[in-house]
């Protein structure tokens, strides 16, 4: 795959930063292997960002409002207790992933000494443990129920949100998916697959799209981090045929920044496949 020149994101040392968002990936291990995922091609897959690469692209971006924990699967990170806990010293949201197939009691502890300072998000793709199975290759489905039950009770629903990607595999499932948010009592964030940047899935078909977004629309979903709304990217723009309801790519214009498992800043996932 080909990178983009336009589409780098700003390196943290280029000067005064105006990124208010950061997502790093702090590891790209992960137990599973979905169909979407963009690290399955990705090499090596075992990396684990250590706190002091954390610690220095934080301290490179005093602008921070939130920092986005992502992988692979964050929970494996031996430190993300200590890269959340100095989100929380800075007065910076820590916004956390997880596919639930791992628990982590010290994260869990971490989470529920601060109240409203962070946003956990539960990627689940399937409702039932054929369909998760199918899309993650890992046979965890009940592990991932009960943890996620498990979390619900300790860490209330508040901040809380059930995640998941839309392609055509699971495109079916999907009114389980919002069946399962509502009987766990969670907010539903929802966003298509995106056909670049890596995974085998199949893309939605033109017009499948409107099945998400009446959903969206419907339970009041995230989209894309917008409720109802696609955000500024020209590459989704042109992928579904869809108009830009909202201002610029927030990687283009330095408001977002994106940092891999080794620390470098990187391109736009979406715009690598181009
Ligand atoms: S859980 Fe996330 S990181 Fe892990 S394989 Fe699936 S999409 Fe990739």
């Amino acid at each position: 795959m080909g990178s983009t020149s336009a589409c780098t994101f700003p390196a943290a040392e280029a000067g005064a930063s105006k990124a208010r968002r950061a997502t790093v990936d702090i590891t790209d291990f992960c137990p599973n292997r979905c169909i979407i995922c963009s690290r399955t091609d990705a090499k090596p897959l075992m990396r684990m960002l250590g706190f002091p690469a954390f610690e220095k692209i934080i301290r490179s971006h005093p602008s921070l409002e939130s920092a986005a924990m992502e992988g692979g699967e964050p929970w494996c990170n031996p430190d993300i207790v200590k890269m959340i806990n100095l989100c929380f010293a800075r007065g910076i949201m820590a916004d956390i992933s997880t596919s639930a197939t791992v628990w982590r009691e010290d994260v869990v502890q971490a989470l529920a000494a601060n109240g409203g300072k962070w946003r956990l998000q539960v990627h689940i793709p399937s409702a039932d443990a054929a369909g998760y199975e199918k899309f993650t290759g890992n046979n965890a489905w009940d592990a991932v129920l009960a943890n996620v039950q498990h979390l619900a009770e300790r860490l209330g629903r508040e901040s809380l949100w059930l995640r998941t990607t839309i392609c055509a595999e699971n495109l079916g499932g999907l009114k389980g998916i919002v069946e399962l948010s509502e009987k766990l009592g969670l907010k539903l964030g929802i966003a298509p697959y995106i056909p670049v940047g890596g995974g085998n899935a199949t893309v939605l078909a033109p017009g499948k799209i409107d099945s998400v977004l009446v959903y969206a629309a419907a339970y009041g979903a995230d989209f894309f981090g917008a409720k109802g709304k696609f955000t500024g990217c020209p590459v989704l723009s042109a992928s579904y045929g869809i108009t830009l309801q909202q201002g610029g790519c927030p990687g283009l214009n330095g408001t977002s920044i994106h940092y891999d498992a080794g620390g470098n800043a990187r391109t736009c996932e979406y715009m690598r496949g181009n």
